[in-house]
């Protein structure tokens, strides 16, 4: 019944991982799910608001534009200047997208033909490899290792696989890994999709949730970077807001047309209130995201710490949700034996690539009790 490029599709990591917890749950382990990255804490209340307001508002009844209200696309683009001293065009340059997930699995039909490369890292998040593959695209790996800071090595990538390249995902601060890049990384980045005529996507939607005193990057801060990349970003991580499917893609004016062009033929835009309530969250004051930082910060801060106690092989992130240790051997088995001995349930890495075996991803999106909890369990298993 099916067609071949859902018939060969692995099954969705997160389908598998709800099996083992449900069946868990039927045998009365108290579950402790670190296994997912979907923020616990709510979406600030003046955007709920906002929401409620812009609801109704009969402008907001009716299809929305294709590309999103210009005043979605200006607020995206004041909040790029605020953030990374990035200007935009909001008309060309910034797209509305339903949640960036949507954005990124559209892009490889708008610039993919049969037979081209897109360079995808692994392990990573899933989308980027099946988005190529549904464009009838190949997707061929970056391995993403930790003797290179977990950055793809771009001198490794064969110069012929690199001149049939159309895309390159790219993804930091890291999901899975936590790792995040600096300009130097960009720079050659850039240069490297410059030299081989390559788009460079780059997926950013943890670029808020950030530990140090120093910020996380933009990719289009780098000189010349418009010529090349595009970035997505989402409210999901940065706002608590990833039920309320809101995004942008910004950046080159005619890799964010394309990805219009494919989307207007998809889909027909983002709910108007949705997008009014997402100006209201781009122009949240700072300490907004502050305070969501600092619940963050001090959870990472003792999971960390228990995790390096039990012996496990880690640094500990400077950015996003994610711890990802080292554990050896089968990542699927650990995440079993977790499970059973623990009640805790995380993401083997070998379920975000091959690179990913010996590794297993612990989140920190569950209140902070429960991750208090987690803590206890595994002191206890030392
Ligand atoms: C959460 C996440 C996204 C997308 O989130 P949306 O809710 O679709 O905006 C994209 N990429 C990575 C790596 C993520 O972790």
């Amino acid at each position: 019944m099916y067609a071949d490029r859902i018939k060969h599709l692995p099954p969705y990591l997160f389908a598998a991982i709800d099996k083992a917890k449900q069946e868990a749950k039927e045998r009365g382990v108290d579950v402790i799910d670190l296994s997912v990255g979907d923020p616990d804490l709510p979406t600030p209340a003046h955007i709920i608001e906002a929401l409620n307001r812009a609801a109704r508002d009969p402008s907001n009844h009716q299809y929305p534009s294709y590309e999103g209200k210009l005043a979605f696309r200006k607020a995206m683009a004041d909040w790029y200047q605020r953030t990374f001293g990035v200007s935009l065009d909001p008309g060309k340059e910034v797209l509305t997208l339903i949640g960036s997930k949507e954005g990124i699995a559209h892009a490889p039909l708008a610039f993919i033909n049969p037979g081209d490369v897109a360079l995808v890292p692994d392990p990573a998040y899933p989308v980027y490899r099946t988005a190529t593959a549904f464009a009838g695209g190949e997707p061929v790996v970056m391995p993403l290792l930790r003797e290179n800071g977990f950055l793809p090595d771009l001198e490794a990538i064969d110069p012929a696989i690199a001149k049939r390249a159309k895309l390159i995902f790219v993804n930091y601060p890291n999901n899975p890994i936590g790792a995040s890049a600096d300009r130097k990384f960009f720079r050659e980045l850039i240069d490297f999709a410059r030299d081989y005529g390559i788009i460079v996507m780059h997926d950013n939607p943890y670029s808020e949730v950030y530990y140090d005193d120093e910020r996380s990057l933009s990719i289009l801060e780098m000189e010349g970077a418009k010529d090349v990349a595009v970035e997505f970003h989402s409210l999901s991580k940065t706002y608590n807001m990833t039920g309320w499917r809101i995004g942008s893609v910004v950046g080159n004016a005619e890799v964010v047309a394309g990805i219009g062009k494919i989307k207007s033929n998809i889909d027909s835009g983002t709910f108007g209130a949705v997008q009014d309530a997402g100006i209201a969250a781009l122009q949240s004051p700072r300490e907004v995201v502050d305070e969501t930082r600092k619940v963050y910060r001090h959870r990472i801060e003792i999971l960390y710490k228990a995790l390096k106690d039990l012996g496990l092989d880690l640094e500990k992130p400077r950015a996003t949700l994610y711890l990802w240790a080292w554990v050896g051997g089968s990542s699927i088995e650990y995440a079993g034996r977790l499970l059973e001995k623990a009640g805790i349930v995380v993401t083997p890495g070998v379920g975000f690539g091959k690179y990913g075996e010996g590794y297993i991803r612990f989140s920190i999106t569950q209140p902070t009790e429960r991750i208090e909890q987690a803590v206890e369990r595994l002191e206890k298993m030392r």
